[in-house]
């Protein structure tokens, strides 16, 4: 790339680089080929004309080397891009919206600061991964579980600004966040909620405080950068019960759907059940090749084929009860009857003590432990499997979840894919995740992937749902489906942007967020 089109010509970003190494310290400024290479997207869909790169990285390990880091960014407008330990894959890993930006790294801020186990709950640094807090948990013996996301080793705060969510009932991350430390564009350092009062003891027990709220601000967003996050934990349960329906009609979803729904409603189900179509499930047991290695979408008698060997179901349930063992299988036996209506089904259990790990990786994030189970589904394609994901938000209806599930998988047969997807149940409403596998090694298949992601959006939006996470790729493209008013609610964040940070250092472009300096720049890939 020339000079003009990086966002910092490169003697300033090299004088700018110069300042932050002592700050941090010149080896915690990375600037060799070699090292960006771990801030690169591992899974880009996007051609590589247009893929998003880092022109450096640094780490700083406090508060106030983040601040003095703002400073320089200021002096020489130069844009930051703040990750906590850049695990963000399928949705662009360590890698910047606007090429050239410098990512700030925080992976070496890997406190925990606080367990509390009479309030159930932490305080962490940016660096603290699933894995570190449940084996911080572990070693003081702490009765509190986490709630993993798919992929343990990921950041708590990474995934937490970004509304991730896992599968025990403290499965909505966002929800189960209290108290912030944000620093932002302009050096201020801010607590949110009750952590506004200096030597405070309810940070982390009650999320309003007092007048306006701002937690939610700082998700998905280019607001501040979060230093610091409180997170509920959910105390350790005496029992818990892993249950696993099969279904065996494509059309069964609608049923589904219609039973789960009051269980839900009605607390019966408390953890994010999850409804899983038959590849996706078949992606954990064995590879495509071993039932089809074909052109295009797996064929209906490899399916069904494939269904019939493995013994799983075109739909499959899966959902936890915690609690003492009796109120379990009270639930248990609550939930068997209401599914028993549907035709053919079948349902399995097991049970475990509450301190008892289970042996599969998709059990154990319903247990509480954290796993890389995630990492299984690269495996489905062979090659250098890659993914990038459709995540529209669905009604809690069969209707809705047929009509998403039957629209993705006729376009996904159509760019070659097979459905490989599911809905995790929040209370109101499906998380409907789809994701596109895709060999990196087969420049066909990323562009037919890319070119997917766009339809599938365009026609999600068409009739009428939106998505609530999106790839560097799509950020414009799903921001601008946001559009009542003309697009009142980007402008409004727009404006808010441009007064926190005027000089537009932070995270230019984050869920099309884009500040003054850089509107420019806004484009759909
Ligand atoms: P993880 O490693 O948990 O998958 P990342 O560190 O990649 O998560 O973070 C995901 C996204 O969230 C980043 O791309 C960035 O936009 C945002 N983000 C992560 N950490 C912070 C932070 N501490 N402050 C502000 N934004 C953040």
């Amino acid at each position: 790339m020339t000079d003009a089109a990086l966002p910092v010509p490169d003697a300033r970003l090299r004088k700018a680089l110069d300042e932050c190494a002592t700050i941090v310290g010149a080896a915690n400024v990375v600037t060799s080929a070699e090292r960006l290479a771990d801030y690169a997207d591992p899974f880009t869909p996007a051609p590589a004309a247009a893929s998003f790169f880092a022109s450096a990285a640094v780490l700083p390990d406090s508060v106030e080397q983040i601040r003095e880091v703002l400073r320089v960014a200021r002096a020489y407008r130069m844009p930051i891009w703040p990750v906590s330990t850049g695990r963000n894959f399928a949705y662009g890993g360590g890698a910047p919206r606007l090429s050239g930006s410098v990512v700030l790294d925080l992976k070496r801020m890997k406190r925990v600061l606080e367990v509390d186990e009479t309030h159930a709950y932490a305080l962490v640094e940016p660096g603290v991964t699933y894995f570190d807090l449940y084996a911080h948990l572990r070693e003081r013996g702490a009765k509190l579980w986490i709630d993993p996301p798919a992929a343990g080793w990921g950041s708590v705060v990474g995934n937490t600004l970004e509304r991730g969510f896992g599968y025990t009932p403290y499965g909505d991350h966002a929800a189960m966040q209290c108290g912030m430390e944000v620093v932002l564009a302009n050096g201020d350092v801010v607590r949110t909620g009750m952590g506004g009062i200096e030597i405070g003891h309810t940070w982390q027990l009650f999320k309003p405080g007092f007048g306006p709220s701002y937690d939610a601000m700082f998700m998905q967003s280019n607001f501040g950068i979060v230093t610091k996050l409180g997170l509920w934990l959910m105390p350790q349960p005496s029992a818990y019960l892993l249950a696993h329906a099969r279904f065996l009609r494509e059309a069964d979803l609608e049923a589904i759907v219609e039973i789960l729904r009051p269980l839900k409603l009605d607390e019966t189900i408390r953890n994010h059940a999850v409804i899983e179509g038959a590849v996706r499930h078949a992606a954990g047991l064995s590879s495509r090749s071993d039932w089809y290695d074909g052109q295009g979408p797996m064929p209906e008698a490899a399916i069904e084929a494939m269904i019939a060997r493995l013994g799983i179901g075109r739909w499959n349930l899966h959902f936890g009860l915690y609690g003492e063992p009796e109120l379990n299988d009270a639930r248990y036996a609550i939930v068997s009857r209401a599914f028993s209506r549907v035709h053919g089904m079948s349902i399995e259990a097991k049970r475990y003590a509450g301190d008892e790990v289970p042996s599969g990786g998709e059990d154990r994030n319903l247990g509480g432990v954290p796993a890389m189970s995630a990492f299984r589904m690269l495996d489905w394609v062979g090659g250098s499997g890659a993914h990038v994901d459709f995540s529209p938000i669905c009604p809690f209806t069969g209707r809705d979840a047929m009509r998403q599930y039957t629209m993705a998988k006729a376009r996904m047969a159509e760019y070659g894919f097979d459905y490989y997807g599911g809905f995790t149940a929040g209370t109101r409403h499906l998380h409907h995740i789809v994701a596109a596998i895709f060999d990196r090694s087969r420049p066909g298949q990323v562009d037919a992937a890319s070119d997917l992601l766009r339809v599938l959006m365009s026609d999600a939006r068409a009739a009428g749902y939106g998505e609530y996470r999106a790839h560097l790729a799509y950020m414009d493209f799903a921001a601008a489906q946001y559009d009542f008013n003309e697009g009142a609610l980007l402008r409004l964040s727009e404006q808010i942007k441009d007064a926190l940070d005027p000089q537009g250092i932070l995270a230019p472009g984050k869920s099309g967020i884009w500040p003054k300096a850089w509107r420019s720049a806004r484009g759909y890939t």
